[in-house]
């Protein structure tokens, strides 16, 4: 069949239930259960399977269901988007495309410190993003291996550093990593070394003398950057290995080796949800260049275990953006835009991520574009102007021109704005309200289009 694995068994759960237009608690509840399955077969850590589903449950309850999908593929797009989201991590700016992230601009020398279990990938690591910065940034690069405990750990550095190019800190033998990392930060002042990169032992689990050992390092070079290397096959132990490193030593960043593998990936998302941290860079393979920026969209397609399901869902995703494009072409046709027009339309530019993005979307509008543009659309106004709607009634959206003053105080509090936010948002309605008005007089859907165009 076309959808094996969870969207297969998804559509089996609904394709009982007779069509609805929106997702019930029983409906949800069902589906969940194989999203559960899902989760746990790719290795996501369970308090996180279990955190993750009551969200996504809580997000999926009522919501509309498109005309053209089934409720199994909404649900499978909610699903989708939600692990995006969660190992996107709302808050993290958009990686550099050249550093993947890795914040390097500070005084040199500056110092990367690289952490995790021993066959991690850390020096394959720690040499490939040498590389990349080197060839990238053009920057002057020093490796230091701070691993005496494992025998021929600096040399296997070494090795990589001359494949690379990268200058690599001379080996002293019986010198302890505290005293290497000093020496490494010495070298790279005198040298003129714009970044360190110090590789530190790995651990086969936890050791608390090791940890102690790694944050003594930690202290001494004070790095801006502390990257967690994980193989993307830890399973259930994800979990703890984040927390411990986060808590013991504090990381900046994980990076996840072997995507290249058969793993699904769940330990990305088991990681970033305990540890808040982004995963910065994935290890593609055994080479020097196999390192590439984090892509959520292509791990959360992983965990789902679905080729199919991620174009399922950017289908569902277009035709949502069409039927509200439709909808509201039918609006303007008719001159009506009242404040739950004005709400789904923040809700649709919150989705697209960009005012610009909606805008191209909807059928000719680009002449519109300047008017909008000088109602002043803001990405990060967007979700307080969305609380600020939703703080009102059903009457107050439909009929903006009832709001008084006193509503408007309790408007401002109940969304945690202020009276001056309302009063502009009001504004702002009003202006697109005149402009749709306005078009109408122009002559109707069709005399609309054309004059769109
Ligand atoms: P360390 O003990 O953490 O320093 O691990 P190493 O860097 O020595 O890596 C252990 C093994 O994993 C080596 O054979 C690497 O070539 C391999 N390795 C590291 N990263 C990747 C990756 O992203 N993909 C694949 N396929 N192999 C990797």
């Amino acid at each position: 069949s076309m959808f094996e694995g969870l969207s297969g068994r998804l559509s089996g759960v609904f394709d009982k239930l007779t069509r609805r237009s929106s997702l019930t608690e029983a409906d949800v509840d069902e589906a969940m259960r194989e999203v559960r399955v899902a989760l746990l077969d790719a290795d996501v850590a369970l308090p996180v399977v279990k955190r993750f589903i009551a969200q996504v449950k809580e997000e999926a309850i009522g919501q509309q269901v498109i005309r053209s999908v089934t409720p199994g593929q909404m649900v499978v797009k909610i699903v989708h988007d939600a692990l995006v989201a969660m190992l996107a991590g709302d808050g993290d700016a958009e990686p550099d495309p050249m550093m993947l992230g890795i914040d390097i601009a500070h005084t040199p020398p500056v110092p990367i410190l690289m952490v995790g279990l021993q066959g991690s990938g850390k020096t394959t690591s720690s040499a490939k993003i040498g590389l990349r910065i080197k060839t990238r940034e053009r920057k002057k690069v020093l490796l230091a291996s701070l691993d005496v405990y494992r025998p021929a750990a600096q040399q296997q550095l070494a090795i990589l550093g001359e494949q690379t190019g990268i200058d690599t800190l001379p080996i002293v033998v019986g010198q302890m990593p505290v005293a290497i990392a000093e020496r490494a930060m010495k070298e790279a002042r005198a040298g003129g070394y714009d970044v360190v990169i110090l590789d530190t032992a790995g651990r086969l689990h936890i050791d608390e003398v090791l940890m102690a050992e790694v944050a003594a390092v930690r202290e001494l070079v004070r790095p801006h950057e502390t990257l967690l290397v994980t193989d993307a096959m830890t399973g259930q132990d994800a979990v703890t290995i984040a927390s411990e490193f986060n808590e013991k030593v504090g990381i900046t960043g994980i990076v996840l080796t072997r995507v290249d593998g058969d793993s699904r990936g769940g330990a990305a998302l088991s990681m970033r949800a305990v540890t808040g941290v982004p995963v910065k860079l994935m290890g593609i393979g055994e080479k020097m260049e196999d390192l590439d920026a984090f892509h959520p969209q292509r791990v959360a397609g992983r965990i789902l275990d679905m080729g199919d399901i991620v174009s399922l869902v950017e289908k569902a995703a277009q035709t949502i953006e069409l039927e509200d494009a439709e909808r509201m072409a039918k609006r303007m046709a008719e001159g009506k835009f009242d404040l739950e027009d004005l709400l789904a339309q923040l809700r649709q530019i919150k989705r697209m991520g960009d005012v610009k993005g909606l805008l191209g979307m909807m059928p000719g509008i680009s002449k519109m574009q300047r008017q909008m543009a000088e109602t002043q659309i803001d990405d990060k106004m967007i979700p307080r102007q969305e609380a600020i709607i939703l703080s009102m009634t059903l009457k107050e959206r439909r009929t903006p021109e009832i709001i008084k003053a006193s509503r408007k105080k309790r408007i401002a509090a109940g969304s945690g704005t202020t009276i001056p936010e309302v009063n502009r948002l009001l504004k702002q309605h009003e202006q697109m309200a005149t402009v749709m008005k306005r078009l109408k007089k122009l002559g109707g859907r069709k005399g609309l289009m054309n004059m769109l165009k």
